[in-house]
C-alpha cells in the first residue's frame, strides 16, 4: 500500500502538487479577504470582483485545482466576500444559499458596476437553498462534518460555518473580546453564545489573524 494511504489524517502533498487526505481548512489570501477551502469541495467567501487571476494563483500556490471547488458559500453579501461567486458558478460550483441570504446576493452588484469591474452576477436561480436546520445534513453529503449558523450582528445575512474539527469561519463578525468595549451589544453577544455553544477551537476571520480558543 502506498505510504500516503496509511496516514489518512495527515497533510500529504503528491508530486503533482495536488493535496491528498488533507483534512484541515486551507486559507487562501489573494486580496483583502481571507477565503477558506474546506476539503470536501467547499470554498467559503471569495474576494472582491476582479480578483480572479489572483485567486487562481492562490489556488496553485496551495496545490489546489479549480475543479476541487464544487460548492461555494459567502459568509455574507458585502462586496469583498462574494465578488467571484458568479464566475465560480460558471465553472460549475454550486452556491449554497442559507435561508437568511435569500434576496441578498445582488446587494453588491451596483458597487461593482460603479467600480467598472469585471463581474458576473450571482445566478440565484441555481443556488442550493437550505435552512440552517438542514445545513448539517447538506454538508454531510459533501463529506463535511459541521453546520451553518446564523450570526447576524454584522449584517442580517451573515452566517458562520462551524466544523466539528473545531474550525469556525465567521466572516466579518466582531471578535468576542470586543464585547468588553460595549455597554451592551445584545446581537454580538447572542452570536458569540451561539458559536461558543458549538465548542470551537479556532476562529477564522475574514480580515484578521485566526484566534485559538483557550479553555
Ligand atoms: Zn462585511
Amino acid at each position: 500500500m502506498d505510504r500516503i494511504m496509511e496516514l489518512p489524517c495527515m497533510m500529504k502533498t503528491l508530486a503533482s502538487g495536488e493535496e491528498f487526505f488533507r483534512v484541515e481548512t486551507i486559507k487562501l489570501k489573494y486580496g483583502n479577504t481571507n477565503s477558506f477551502f474546506i476539503p470536501g469541495g467547499l470554498l467559503v467567501d471569495t474576494g472582491y470582483a476582479g480578483t480572479l487571476t489572483a485567486f487562481y494563483k492562490a489556488l496553485k500556490a496551495n496545490g489546489l485545482r479549480l475543479e476541487r471547488i464544487t460548492h461555494v458559500l459567502a459568509t455574507h453579501y458585502h462586496p469583498d466576500h462574494c465578488g467571484l461567486i458568479g464566475e465560480l458558478q460558471q465553472h460549475g460550483a454550486s452556491l449554497i444559499l442559507p435561508e437568511s441570504q435569500k434576496g441578498s446576493v445582488h446587494d453588491p452588484d451596483h458597487i461593482f458596476a460603479r467600480d467598472g469591474l469585471r463581474y458576473i452576477p450571482v445566478d440565484e436561480s441555481k443556488a442550493e437553498r437550505i435552512s440552517f436546520e438542514e445545513s448539517r445534513a447538506y454538508l454531510m453529503t459533501l463529506g463535511i462534518a459541521g453546520e451553518i449558523i446564523s450570526t447576524p450582528s454584522h449584517s442580517a445575512d451573515s452566517v458562520s460555518l462551524i466544523l466539528d474539527n473545531g474550525d469556525c469561519i465567521v466572516g466579518d463578525l466582531q471578535p468576542r473580546e470586543f464585547l468588553d468595549g460595549y455597554e451592551s451589544n445584545k446581537a454580538l453577544r447572542t452570536d458569540w453564545e451561539r458559536i461558543m455553544n458549538c465548542h470551537p477551537k479556532r476562529i477564522l476571520y475574514a480580515h484578521m489573524p485566526e484566534m485559538r480558543i483557550k479553555r
